[in-house]
C-alpha cells in the first residue's frame, strides 16, 4: 500500500517500543552489542537509530536503502571515493555548493581522480564531456545561489544510456519536493543539516539509493568512518516526522515572499524556480512535485551591508532550510573564496542575497524587507 508522504514522515522506521508501550523510538547508545547475531556498531550503519533515521528517509525518496552521515559533506565523499578510482573520470554540473566545488578543486587530482564542470542547464554539454574513463555524473539542483534548474530526467537518461552512475545533491529541494530516483537518478544524497533536521542545531549527511548501490558505498564507508551517533540520529527522525508540514510552508512563504520581491522597486532581480519568468520554471514544474522550495536569491539597488542590518526578524546567518527566515550574501560566505571576476563571470554579484525562508506568517517576513528597503 502506497502511503502519503504526511503518514511515511510520521511512521515510517518508527519501530516504537515494545519493552514500555512507549510510542516514539528509544535512543540506543550502545557502542558494544553481543555478537552471537549480527555484529551491531556504529561504524558499520546498522544501529537501531541509523536505521529508523534512513528508512524514514529512504521512504520519502522511494529509495530502497540508504546510509547516514555525521554531515553532507561526509556523504558527498564517502559516495565519491567509493564509486571512483586513480585514473577514473566524473562530471560535475559547474553550478555546485562551494564545499563540493572546493573538495573537486583540491582534493579529487590528488587521488588521481578527473573532473570536469560543465553548464549542465543544456544536458548535451554533459553528454559532450563523457570520455572513455567517465564513472559518474554529479548533480545538483535548485543550484546554489541563482536557483538554476537543471533536468533531471533527461541527464538520468544520459547516465543511463553511457552505463554511467548519476548523483544528485537534493539538498536545496528536500525529500518532500523532489524525488530524483523517480526520475531514474542513481543516488540522491541530502545534507541533513539543512531541511531535514530543520531546526538549526545539527549536522548530518545521508546518501539513498538501491540496495546494491548502497552496499557498495557501505563497504568504503566503514573504512572512512564517518557515521552519525545514535543521539543524533534520533534526533534526525524525530525532526523529520514534521518535515512535510515544515516544508509545505516554507514553499507558500517562498512562493509569496518572491513575489513581493519582484514588484519591489529597491529590487532588481529576483531567482526563485516558482515564478513564471524563471528560465528553468517549466522543468522545475516537472520535477518539483511538491513545490519549488524554501530557497530564493535576489539583488538589491542599495547598500547590501546597510540593509541586512536593518533587518529585525530575519537573521543573517550561513547554513540553510530552519524554521527561522536566515540571509547571506554568498560573495561573504559560499563565494568568498573566488576573485571578483570570478563572481562576476558566475552571475554573484556583490548586491546578491540569499534567502532561506523559514515557517513564520509570510506577512510579517515580507514586512522586515520592506521596512530594511
Ligand atoms: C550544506 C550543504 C552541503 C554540505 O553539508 P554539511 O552538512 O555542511 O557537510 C552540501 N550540499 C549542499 C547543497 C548544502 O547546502
Amino acid at each position: 500500500m502506497s502511503k502519503s508522504k504526511l503518514t511515511i514522515s510520521v511512521h515510517t522506521g518508527s519501530a516504537g517500543d515494545p519493552q514500555y508501550g512507549g510510542i516514539v523510538n528509544p535512543i540506543y547508545p550502545a557502542s558494544a552489542y553481543d555478537y552471537d547475531t549480527e555484529v551491531l556498531y556504529p561504524r558499520y550503519y546498522n544501529t537501531p537509530n541509523q536505521k529508523a533515521a534512513v528508512e524514514k528517509i529512504a521512504a520519502l525518496e522511494n529509495a530502497e536503502d540508504g546510509l547516514m552521515f555525521s554531515s553532507g559533506m561526509a556523504a558527498i565523499m564517502t559516495s565519491m571515493f567509493a564509486l571512483l578510482k586513480g585514473g577514473d573520470h566524473i562530471i560535475f554540473q559547474s553550478d555546485l555548493y562551494g564545499g563540493t566545488h572546493h573538495a573537486a578543486l583540491t582534493v579529487l587530482n590528488r587521488y588521481g581522480i578527473e573532473y570536469d564542470m560543465v553548464d549542465a542547464v543544456d544536458p548535451k554539454n554533459l553528454e559532450l564531456a563523457i570520455r572513455k574513463n567517465t564513472k559518474v555524473i554529479y548533480l545538483e539542483t535548485p543550484s546554489n545561489p541563482l536557483l538554476t534548474i537543471t533536468d533531471v530526467a533527461a541527464i538520468a537518461k544520459i547516465a543511463r544510456k553511457n552505463n554511467l552512475i548519476s548523483i544528485i545533491d537534493n539538498t536545496f529541494a528536500s525529500p518532500v519536493n523532489q524525488n530524483p530516483i523517480d526520475f531514474g537518478i542513481d543516488i540522491v544524497i541530502h545534507s541533513g543539516t539543512k531541511y531535514i533536521g530543520g531546526h538549526s542545531d545539527l549536522v548530518c549527511g545521508v546518501m539513498v539509493s538501491s540496495k546494491k548501490l548502497t552496499a557498495k558505498i557501505k563497504a568504503s564507508a566503514q573504512h572512512f568512518g564517518g557515521s552519525l551517533d545514535a543521539n543524533t540520529s534520533y534526533l534526525v527522525e524525530r525532526s523529520l516526522k514534521t518535515i512535510v508540514l515544515r516544508v509545505q510552508q516554507q514553499n507558500k512563504n517562498a512562493v509569496a515572499i518572491a513575489r513581493f520581491l519582484q514588484k519591489e522597486s529597491g529590487i532588481v532581480k529576483v531567482n526563485y524556480p516558482g515564478l513564471k519568468g524563471h528560465p528553468g520554471h517549466s522543468i522545475a514544474k516537472k520535477q518539483m512535485k511538491g513545490g519549488f522550495g524554501g530557497m530564493l536569491s535576489f539583488e538589491i539597488k542599495g547598500n547590501p551591508d546597510k540593509f541586512l542590518k536593518r533587518l529585525k526578524l530575519i537573521k543573517k546567518a550561513v547554513s540553510l532550510g530552519g524554521v527561522e527566515t536566515t540571509i547571506s550574501a554568498p560573495c561573504k560566505t559560499s563565494h568568498a573564496k573566488l576573485t571578483a571576476a570570478e563572481r562576476a563571470s558566475a552571475g554573484i554579484s556583490d548586491q546578491l542575497l540569499r534567502l532561506s525562508v523559514g515557517i513564520e506568517e509570510a506577512k510579517d517576513i515580507i514586512n522586515d524587507i520592506k521596512q530594511a528597503l
